[in-house]
Order: structure tokens, then C-alpha cells, then sequence
């Protein structure tokens, strides 16, 4: 099977949705695409690399899955409506079971999403990498940003937080000498790392905030609360104070862990893509009763407040004290 042959086979398949904006799709230099010209387009890129962002055991349904995944939440983020995706995607050769498991999942997910691919490019090399890119659509000047959050505001997480990480640590076989329960249960464990290999784009979130109008700043966490939420104070010029005893964590996570590490873990652990983002005080009391009555089909909590300060700072704080966790010297959840 040639390149060509690849392409026809697993990529320009039936099972590809079609959207009616898709005016040329595969197969051409480029793909045409027509945009509402009350909408603009949000991008966005990520990489996957063998051996760097995911382990070479992993399995070509999980990998495909979770690449749009992480896209996905990258738009979720923003608000926006996700449309087309195009694949670049390097392999050492070609596997027809890995080829075909990969386009299986890679559908699913576009079909749910009513997503088309619309491109890409297939080469091989020395290890699988999977580069996508995604676009959405968004109502003009619209758009969740990380440069909009204000004094005052609340900052909220969606879903729970540290799961990922936790996981992640599972799958590598860390011997985790700091769990709390050695005769943990097997479903809290196969909880966590479900929730590494399978995380959920917020994408009802991201556009329920943006059409009520009840956010104007979003951000998804890839790399954990601290740094991440340190984007937005960076971008908006302000503090933030979290209250840790407020932090969102699944009663998995619990049964693994102390509570102490699971709030290390949902402060500092990476790839939970949950979204984080800020609402404005006047808008606050319509929010909550709105989201208490609304079918969001995830949990949402609130976590701080957006302070002045010049500087990218965050205090944390128990019960309204300020406490010091040493969370930059370098905390590490596991043992090596
Ligand atoms: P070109 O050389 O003009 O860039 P290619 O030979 O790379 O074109 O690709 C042929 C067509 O197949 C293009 O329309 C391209 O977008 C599409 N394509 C290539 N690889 C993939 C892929 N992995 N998934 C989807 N479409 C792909
Ligand atoms: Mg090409």
C-alpha cells in the first residue's frame, strides 16, 4: 500500500462527516472552506511525539482519540464551535491494524463533534508523531481570551483536577510511595488513568460561557492550575487567591492519595484539560443559578478570586489563611 492508496483507504472515507461549509475537502492542494460572515476562525496546533507526549505502548485508538482531544479543548477554551481538522501524521511504516484502529477512533470523535477533516499530510519517519491542527467558528470579537480576566472576578474550575497526572504516574509504574491506601481498588486506579488517556474537551462549556455571556477569559489546563491560571494573571496584569479547600478533586483520586497530595496533585498535575475561567462579580448570581438549572453535563466550582497586583502572583489560602505549600521547590507527587 502506497501513500495514495493510505490517504483513500483510511482518511478519505465515508466515515469522514461532510459539513455543508466545506466547499473542496481531501484530495487537492488545498482544502476551500466558507465562513459565516458573522464568524471568525479559531486555530489551533498541537503535537504529539513518540516517546515525548505519549508512550510507545499506547494504543492507536487512545493516541487518535487523544490528539483531537487536546485540540479540541484548545478551542473549548476559546468558545469556539469546532468545524475541520486536518492530520499530519509521520510513521515509521505502515500498519494496516494501527492504521485502521487510528482512523476507527479518529472518526468517532468527528462524527460526535460533527467535525470534517479536511486535509493533511503523510510522511514517514523514524517515530509516530501526530500533528493536528482544528478550527472553529466564533460569533466576531467573541472570543473566551486569556488577556480578559478583571479584578474581582471569580475564577472557577470545570470537572476535577490532578486525575491525569495521578494516571500518568500509574501507567509509567512509578512506585507511588506516597499512596494512601496500598490495597487501592483497582477501578480508582483505572478511574485515573482513563481520565490520562481519555480526557474530555469541554466544548458545551466553552460555548455555554461565551453565548450567555457569562465569561469573557477561559483558559483549558494542560499544564497544570498554577502555571496555567499563571498565564491568565500574566496576560490580564492582576493576582489571583485560591482557596485550596475549595479544589475540585474525584473521589478516585481521593482514594488513592491523602488529602494533601490530592490538592498538590490538583494544584500542580498536568493534561487534565478541565477548563479554567474567570466571572465577572456583577454577572456572578446569575451564573450560579443559571448553571444550578442548566444541563452541563459536567461539575463546576469556584475556586477564587482575580486580586490587583501588578505581578503574575497566586495565594493560596485554607479556610481565608494564607498557607505556604512549597509548591516551587520543585513539589514531585512520586517517588523516581
Ligand atoms: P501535496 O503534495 O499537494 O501536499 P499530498 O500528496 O501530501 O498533497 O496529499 C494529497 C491529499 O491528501 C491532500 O488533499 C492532503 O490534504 C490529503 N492528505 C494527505 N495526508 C492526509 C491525512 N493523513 N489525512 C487526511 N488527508 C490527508
Ligand atoms: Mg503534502
Amino acid at each position: 500500500m502506497g501513500e495514495f492508496d493510505l490517504i483513500t483507504h483510511y482518511f478519505k472515507t465515508q466515515q469522514n462527516p461532510q459539513r455543508p461549509d466545506v466547499a473542496l475537502s481531501i484530495g487537492d492542494d488545498c482544502a476551500i472552506l466558507n465562513c459565516p460572515p458573522s464568524q471568525q476562525i479559531a486555530i489551533t496546533t498541537d503535537t504529539m511525539v513518540e516517546g515525548t507526549h505519549f508512550l510507545p505502548t499506547i494504543s492507536p485508538k487512545d493516541l487518535a482519540y487523544k490528539a483531537l482531544a487536546t485540540n479540541l479543548s484548545d478551542l473549548a477554551a476559546m468558545g469556539a464551535r469546532p468545524a475541520w481538522v486536518s492530520l499530519a501524521l509521520t510513521l515509521p511504516k505502515i500498519n494496516q491494524d494501527w492504521l485502521k484502529d487510528f482512523s476507527e477512533a479518529f472518526f468517532e470523535v468527528l462524527t460526535k463533534e460533527n467535525v470534517t477533516l479536511i486535509g493533511g499530510d503523510t510522511t514517514q519517519g523514524k517515530l509516530h508523531c501526530i500533528s493536528i491542527t482544528a478550527q472553529g467558528l466564533l460569533p466576531k470579537g467573541c472570543a473566551l481570551r486569556r488577556d480578559k480576566a478583571q479584578i474581582g472576578d471569580y475564577i472557577f474550575v470545570s470537572g476535577t483536577l490532578g486525575d491525569s497526572a495521578a494516571g500518568l504516574a500509574l501507567l509509567l509504574g512509578k512506585e507511588i510511595t506516597n499512596l494512601k491506601n496500598h490495597d487501592a481498588p483497582i477501578f480508582a486506579e483505572n478511574y485515573v488513568i482513563s481520565r490520562h488517556l481519555r480526557p474530555t474537551p469541554r466544548i458545551a462549556l466553552g460555548q455555554y460561557l461565551l453565548d450567555h455571556n457569562f465569561s469573557y477569559c477561559a483558559l483549558d489546563i494542560s499544564d497544570g492550575l498554577l502555571a496555567d491560571l499563571g498565564h491568565i494573571l500574566e496576560r490580564s496584569h492582576c493576582h489571583a487567591e485560591l482557596d485550596i479547600e475549595k479544589l475540585p478533586y474525584s473521589e478516585e483520586l481521593a482514594r488513592l492519595f491523602s488529602q494533601n497530595d490530592c490538592e498538590k496533585l490538583a494544584l500542580t498535575g498536568g493534561e487534565d484539560y478541565e477548563l479554567c475561567f474567570t466571572v465577572p462579580a456583577t454577572k456572578i448570581k446569575d451564573f450560579q443559578k443559571a448553571i444550578a438549572s442548566s444541563d452541563l453535563p459536567t461539575q463546576i466550582t469556584c475556586i477564587g478570586r482575580i486580586t490587583e497586583g501588578k505581578e503574575n502572583k497566586i495565594t493560596l489560602q485554607r479556610n481565608g489563611k494564607v498557607v505556604d505549600l512549597s509548591l516551587t521547590k520543585g513539589f514531585d507527587h512520586f517517588a523516581k
